[in-house]
């Protein structure tokens, strides 16, 4: 798996290895960059098979919000999302309730986690 992370903040790429294991992905590529466009938190973007960028807003929630995004590169590659986008009303569509749901599970995991190192 290829990650390519920007300058956003540190333990970043750390979290994009944990959900990867989390969903039981492995993406052949990963770039995470900068969004900077208003009305949107993130992105997820299939860039051909297994090959994605994902771009998050440089925000106080930008962990889960990389989080959520993975969570929709998984639904890309279990799920045929890429299909299915259109089909149901954004807001309510099951892709973005997983998403919403387990991106909180992942941040709970990966909090814990990282809480029991630093003791
Ligand atoms: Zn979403």
């Amino acid at each position: 798996m290829n990650i390519t992370v920007s300058n956003l903040s540190s333990n970043l790429e750390e979290l994009v290895r944990f959900t990867c294991d989390y969903l039981g992905i492995q993406p052949r590529s990963l770039e995470v960059d900068v969004l900077e466009v208003t009305g949107y938190q993130g992105m997820c973007i299939d860039l051909e098979t297994d090959s994605f960028l994902i771009l998050v807003k440089n925000h106080e929630g930008q962990h889960e919000t990389l989080a959520h995004e993975l969570v929709h590169v998984k639904q890309y590659m279990k799920q045929d999302l890429g299909s299915l986008l259109g089909t149901e009303e954004y807001e309510t569509s099951w892709w973005e309730q997983e998403a919403r749901s387990l991106s909180k599970q992942i941040m709970e995991k990966f909090n814990e986690r990282n809480d029991s190192k630093k003791q």
